[in-house]
């Protein structure tokens, strides 16, 4: 009898195939006590496991296949780096040297307070690094009990074969790109975790974290897999496998459509322009831009620097990030926005992080007003850079004009110090401000008197107008797009900015929903920036859409209060 599995959908489309399980890697770990003397013995034995481990990983990143996503390579290096790091290669001797207790036990203890230290970390992104610490202990208790760590993924013999597995380690992503495996659904992996973002770039169909999947499907099975909505069909009837089969035909088709459109200017069908720009969070994020056919950046999330590092990036670091975009683009504009940290992405730097209410804490531009010497360093690097290329600057969380003027007599003053050093910068460098607060929202036209262009940030933008923390499953269900609060505030923006002349662009995640692009055509926005994955699904609703055509509705939507009528206007427009 046929069961479907609920989990998260990370794209990818549709697959159709049969199960084959992975096995859990979890060990079992002997735990005595040693002689005096085996003590030295053990700890060659504890070294040799280091040792091979580490050349297992070097060896899987030096095999990392040229079409592989950048991130593969980044997460294998982070492997590396927590193998290498004394926590987990050193501290565990000095219990065998101390305590006398076997390796394997050693390196449990060690991994136990690692992980309640982790357990600690309230950053999402950090606190899901805790599986990569358990993956690279794993490899060593397996090269401990003397197995090939190297051997994870089993090998698929069907051409249709579907790995489910518990969690997927970057290690088995490496191996993933040279097996038959048309898909992959896990048990467990968070929207952020590294699983979640390999998946997104493998761009394979995949459903994470659907719990027991391991339990439910057994090796062989037949399976959907439809990564578009999450879900997985454990075998499926002949009706459900026939409807699934059109749906993954159809799929393809407008995969390959949507490649046709990437060289297409994207205007409307009565004509109107349309820019569509990417978001980036790291250099290298420019070449996915420009394959999908990207005519600028316009986030570059820029806090993404200052999270890797144990200490703020030093500026030559960041000039040369900021150079490296801006000449990856070629002279197509480039919006770097000054860093956005303080809420739910906490640098290891910054001390106080227990602040009540993050959200409503020392963020955004205010983090940046607090610590004048971090803003004006990377103000340095952002003016230096902009020799190179069209860079204009972004300011995060804006709620007053006063922050604005603080922050223009911040880049004066910089600039003058760049002058007084003979350092060549644009001197007309744009500055725009993120519209993500109700306050900005309201209070846009003044605002606009002292900017340049706004970008208006959909994600805080709704989860500070509906009071719903963008980041707590127990609301998610409150947190929408479609609220009539949201349209008016987005209508209220747009016309302003319009209305005064000045540009206005949106990059929050509303931008790359195809769903909502009509409506945000109607709406009068025209400067779409969006996670490169989603250029082309965009440009293909642009390129159909009559804006005229849509006016009467929008209106309509733009009065209603209620919900559920907005949601059918909504549905009218793809009508
Ligand atoms: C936003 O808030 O919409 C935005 C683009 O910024 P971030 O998602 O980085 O907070
Ligand atoms: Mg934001």
């Amino acid at each position: 009898m046929s069961l479907t599995l609920h989990g998260i959908g990370i794209g990818g489309g549709i697959a159709i195939g049969h199960a084959h399980l992975m096995s859990h890697t979890d060990i079992e770990i002997a735990q005595y006590l040693l002689d005096d003397a085996q003590v030295p013995a053990e700890l060659t034995r504890f070294d040799d496991a280091i040792r091979i481990t580490r050349k297992e990983l070097e060896m899987l990143w030096g095999s990392i296949p040229e079409n592989a996503p950048t991130e593969l390579g980044a997460f294998l290096s982070l492997h590396l780096m927590l193998l290498n790091d004394h926590t987990l290669s050193k501290e565990p001797r000095e219990l065998i040297e101390t305590q006398r207790c076997n390796a394997e036990w050693a390196l449990k203890q060690q991994l136990d307070t690692l992980l309640a230290q982790f357990d600690e970390i309230e950053e999402e992104y950090l606190r899901e690094r805790r599986t990569d610490v358990i993956q690279v202990a794993e490899r060593i208790f397996k090269a401990l009990a003397g197995h090939d760590p190297g051997a994870h993924l089993p090998a698929s013999q069907a051409r249709d074969s579907i790995l489910v597995a518990h969690d997927l380690s970057p290690a088995d992503m490496v191996l993933f790109k040279d097996t038959n495996y048309v898909a992959f659904v896990t048990d467990v992996g968070g929207p952020t975790s590294h699983t979640a973002i390999l998946a997104r770039s493998l761009d394979l169909p995949s459903v994470l974290a659907l719990k027991h999947a391991r339990g439910l499907i057994r090796e062989g099975e037949m399976v959907i897999v439809d990564g578009v909505n999450g879900f997985v069909i454990v075998d499926p009837d002949e009706l459900i496998l026939a409807e699934y089969r059109t749906r993954q035909q159809e799929w393809l088709l407008k995969q390959s459509a949507l490649q046709d459109i990437r060289a297409s200017v994207p205007v409307t069908r009565d004509g109107v322009q349309v820019e569509l720009f990417a978001n980036i969070e790291l250099p290298e994020d420019t070449t996915l831009a420009l394959a999908n056919g990207a005519t600028g950046v316009g986030l570059f999330r820029s806090e993404f620097l200052f999270l890797k590092e144990e200490s703020l990036p030093g500026e030559d670091e960041q000039f040369e990030a900021y150079k490296a975009v801006a000449q990856n683009m070629a002279g197509m504009p480039v919006i770097i926005r000054t860093v956005d940290l303080g809420k739910d992405k906490i640098a290891t730097w910054q001390e106080d992080t227990d602040a009540p209410n993050p959200a409503l804490g020392l963020t955004g531009i205010r983090l940046c007003m607090a610590e004048p010497s971090m803003f004006r360093t990377q103000l340095h690097a952002l003016l230096r850079a902009s020799a190179f290329g069209k860079i204009k600057l972004l300011i995060p969380m804006i709620s007053t004009i006063a922050e604005v003027k603080q922050t223009r007599r911040h880049l004066e003053e910089v600039k003058a110090q760049l002058r007084s050093e003979g350092i060549a910068f644009d001197e007309d460098i744009e500055l725009g401000g993120m519209i993500e607060v109700p306050a900005a929202a309201l209070t846009v036209r003044g605002l606009l008197k002292h900017l340049d262009f706004i970008s208006i940030g959909t994600n805080d933008l709704i989860q500070y107008s509906l009071a719903v923390d963008r980041n707590d499953d127990a609301v998610s269900h409150l947190y929408d797009p479609l609220h009539p609060a949201v349209v008016k505030l987005l209508s209220l923006i747009i016309d302003t900015a319009n209305a005064v002349g000045k540009p206005v662009s949106m990059c929050g995640e509303m931008a790359g929903d195809p769903a909502l692009t009509r409506m945000l055509l109607g709406l009068g926005l025209r400067r779409f920036s969006m996670l490169p994955a989603q250029l082309l699904k965009v440009k293909q609703q642009v390129l159909g859409t009559d804006v005229a055509a849509l006016a009467p509705l929008i209106e309509a939507m733009c009065e209603t209060s209620d919900s559920d009528e907005l949601r059918a206007f909504a549905a009218q427009l793809d009508a």
